[in-house]
C-alpha cells in the first residue's frame, strides 16, 4: 500500500497532477475541496455548517475536517493505497490523519510538495485575470485562500520534513515535466 499526500499552494496545478497520479498508480483520491464543495452543493447538514466558511476562503476548523476525512476513510477499506489532496493543511490534521493510517495499519509514506513561490502564484493569478472577468468578491476570496496557504499551511512542510517523509518538486514548467518529476519523486 502506498498513501501520498501532494502538496502544494492554491493554483499549483495539484488537481491536473492527482489526475494523472490516480490513472497511474490507482490510488483513492481524498480531496477535501471536493468533499465540502459536494456537501455544500448538496446542502448537507455539514454543507451549511461550512458554506461561509469556505466563501470567505478561510480554512474550515480542523475538528470538522478531520471528522469528514475519517469517514471517507471508513469507505474506502479496501483501497490500494490514497493520494490526499488539500489535507492535512495544519499539524493538527497531519497528526490526526497519522493516526488514521495507522489504525489501518499503514502510514503516510511519501509527502510531495510541489514548490511554487507566493509571487509566481501571484502573477500566474494576474495574468489569467487579464483574460477572465472574475467579480471582486472572487478576488477576495483567493486573495485569502492564498494568504492561508502562506500563513498557516506551510507550517506543515517542517513537520514533515523532520521526519524525512518529505520530498519537494519544482512546481514551474511543463505539466508532463512536473509529472514526471512528481512520478520519480514517488518511486524513488
Ligand atoms: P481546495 O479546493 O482544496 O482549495 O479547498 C476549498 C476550500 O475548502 C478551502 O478554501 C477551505 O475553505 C476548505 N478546505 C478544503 N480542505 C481543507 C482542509 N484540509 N482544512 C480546512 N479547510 C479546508
Amino acid at each position: 500500500m502506498l498513501n501520498l499526500v501532494l502538496f502544494g499552494p492554491p493554483g499549483a496545478g495539484k488537481g491536473t497532477q492527482s489526475e494523472k497520479l490516480i490513472a497511474r498508480y490507482g490510488f483513492v483520491h481524498i480531496s477535501t475541496g471536493d468533499l465540502f464543495r459536494w456537501h455544500t452543493a448538496n446542502n448537507t447538514e455539514l454543507g451549511l455548517r461550512v458554506k461561509e466558511i469556505m466563501n470567505s476562503g478561510e480554512l474550515v476548523p480542523d475538528s470538522i475536517t478531520i471528522d469528514m476525512l475519517n469517514e471517507e476513510l471508513k469507505k474506502n477499506p479496501d483501497a490500494k493505497g490514497f493520494l490526499f489532496d488539500g489535507f492535512p493543511r495544519t499539524v493538527a490534521q497531519a497528526e490526526a490523519l497519522d493516526k488514521f493510517m495507522a489504525e489501518k495499519g499503514t502510514a503516510i509514506h511519501k509527502v510531495v510538495a510541489l514548490d511554487v513561490s507566493e509571487q509566481e502564484i501571484r502573477d500566474r493569478i494576474a495574468k489569467r485575470k487579464l483574460t477572465s472577468n472574475r467579480a471582486d468578491d472572487e478576488d477576495d476570496k483567493l486573495n485569502k485562500r492564498i494568504n492561508e496557504y502562506f500563513t498557516k499551511t506551510v507550517h506543515v512542510l517542517p513537520f514533515y520534513e523532520k521526519q524525512g517523509r518529505l520530498q519537494t518538486v519544482n512546481g514551474i514548467g511543463e505539466i508532463d515535466v512536473i509529472y514526471g518529476n512528481l512520478c520519480a519523486a514517488i518511486d524513488s
